[in-house]
């Protein structure tokens, strides 16, 4: 028999590192976290710039409220935030973020600085971070009202992550749909993605619609086909609003977009459940285009449920998703009878 293993405890760094890799697993997750700090910073504007897919540089612009230079200090560290006092909060959290963990978990995989100017500074201050903690004290600079954060050399220390990405062109695909699914549901606030050094590859104005926004990011083709869904259950304290495509359109892939409280989400009952009703409607292996906003009362949501915060658990799952789809159900129905009015007229 062997000898039985010693057991140590692993010093921080090495913990925070393995704790930054489940939070940020490829480049658009942290720029989905990113952009939700934007949000929450009541940015109308977010600027985003991408080289090799994120993986060598990624950064965001905002102009919202800006880091208070007294923050800068800890702003990197675990669990600091603006935006959780007391646990209790988080069953009325309406807010992206509230773990802190963020900005953190990033200067833990990546070289991350920060050009910050809140409206009542004089000056922007710029600080560069390392696992946590400044570099070397900030700097006063000039610069604009908000934040700019940029990413650079992400996984430079975590070997294994670094050579299981390898395509710069994947990678660029997840940030395009994080950044059209945010634009899409963010229609008030303006977009811009490009490429370092290259021309705009996406850009939706400020003040801008849902429907005017699918049409810049996935093309007239969907838009002209999308119908307004909206439906107030009280009874389930849930609300839904979206845009889907009528029956006219299919495509192999199909695109769903699901926003539970704001947050861009993946599930895959209500994934299937829409599935279900298109299928009756659609040619075989074709799916429909399908923007989700659910709203819940967030007392009866868990947020807390995965690191990337990309799954979330509700109360009432079963009945909520018969909801959704004799809503979509209704819309189709409509809008065949329509079509086939027209046919025979
Ligand atoms: P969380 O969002 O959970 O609070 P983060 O690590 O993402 O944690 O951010 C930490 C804090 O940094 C936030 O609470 C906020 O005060 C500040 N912050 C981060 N990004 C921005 C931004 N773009 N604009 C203004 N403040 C920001
Ligand atoms: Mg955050």
């Amino acid at each position: 028999m062997g000898e039985p293993g010693v057991i140590k405890k692993l010093n921080e760094e090495v913990v925070n590192r393995i704790a930054a890799g489940e939070i940020v697993q490829r480049p658009s997750n942290a720029l989905k976290e990113l952009i939700e700090n934007s949000l929450d910073a009541k940015a109308t504007n977010i600027v985003i710039t991408v080289k090799a897919g994120g993986l060598k540089y990624l950064q965001i612009q905002d102009n919202g409220t800006g880091i208070r230079s007294e923050d800068l200090e800890i702003v990197c560290e675990r669990f600091t935030t603006s935006k959780l006092r007391e646990y209790e909060d988080l069953k009325e959290i309406c807010t992206y973020g509230f773990r802190g963990e963020a900005l953190a978990s990033i200067s833990h995989i990546a070289h991350l600085t920060i050009l910050t100017k809140t409206a009542a500074a004089k000056c922007a201050y710029k600080a560069s971070y390392e696992n946590g903690k400044l570099k070397a004290p900030m700097k006063p600079c000039a610069g604009n009202n908000g934040t700019q954060i940029t990413v650079e050399d992400l996984f430079y220390n975590v070997i294994a992550r670094k050579k299981s990405l390898r395509s710069p062109t994947e990678e660029y695909t997840h940030i395009m749909e994080v950044v059209g699914g945010y634009a899409i549901h963010n229609s008030h606030v303006g977009f811009t993605l490009k490429k370092f050094g290259e021309n705009t590859d996406l850009k939706t104005p400020v003040n801008s619609s849902v429907i005017e926004n699918v049409r810049i990011i996935y093309g007239n083709a969907i838009a002209r086909e999308l119908m307004e869904i909206e439906l107030q259950e009280p009874t389930l304290k849930m609300s839904l609003r979206g845009c889907i495509t009528n029956v006219n359109y299919s495509h192999k892939k199909g695109t769903m977009l699901l926003f539970i409280n704001h947050r861009l989400v993946d599930s895959l009952s209500i994934k299937k459940a829409v599935d279900s009703i298109y299928s009756t409607y659609l040619p075989k292996n074709s799916h429909a285009f399908v923007y989700l906003s659910l709203e819940l009362d967030p007392r009866n949501v868990d947020v807390n449920v995965h690191p990337t915060k990309h799954e979330v658990q509700f109360l009432y799952e079963e009945q909520i998703i018969e909801k959704i789809k004799s809503c979509i159900e209704n819309k189709l129905l409509s809008c065949n009878s329509t079509r086939v009015m027209y046919t025979q007229a």
